[in-house]
């Protein structure tokens, strides 16, 4: 009896220290994976903010405040209004137009209280508002 009592007692004691370690062991991982949360937290950040800074500096490198997008709409307006007003379809017509007929822009700012305006004219007097508010 005094033997079936003791191997019950070592079971349960084995039984109590498996779950001991299974508890600090789920502790551990859990500890590890809120670590690792924080540190992919901390990258996405960190990725965030590199790209904030590569999207003003390209912004200071163009000179004038204006996004990439805006950049584009300007481009692709100013090809299909050359082609359409000015008859320039082709590169080569584009780069004589430019001297000759017009076809160059000029690029209008206008600050106010509330934000920039932002105009590219042509010399045919044709504007386009690329930045409003
Ligand atoms: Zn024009």
């Amino acid at each position: 009896m005094s033997y079936f009592t003791d191997s019950v007692s070592d079971l349960c004691q084995g039984i109590i220290d498996k779950v001991d370690t299974y508890e600090k062991r789920i502790k551990y991982l859990e500890e590890e994976n809120k670590k690792l949360k924080d540190e992919h937290y901390k990258d996405s950040e960190m990725q965030r903010m590199k790209t904030e800074l590569e999207k003003a500096k390209d912004d200071l490198h163009r000179g004038f405040p204006i996004s990439k997008e805006e950049e584009e709409k300007i481009k692709e307006w100013q090809l299909k209004h050359d082609a359409e007003k000015h008859g320039l379809k082709t590169m080569e017509q584009r780069a004589m137009g430019h001297g000759c007929i017009g076809g160059s822009l000029t690029w209008c700012f206008t600050p106010t209280s509330i934000g920039t305006i932002g105009e590219v004219i042509c010399s045919c007097g044709e504007k386009f508002t690329f930045q409003d508010l």
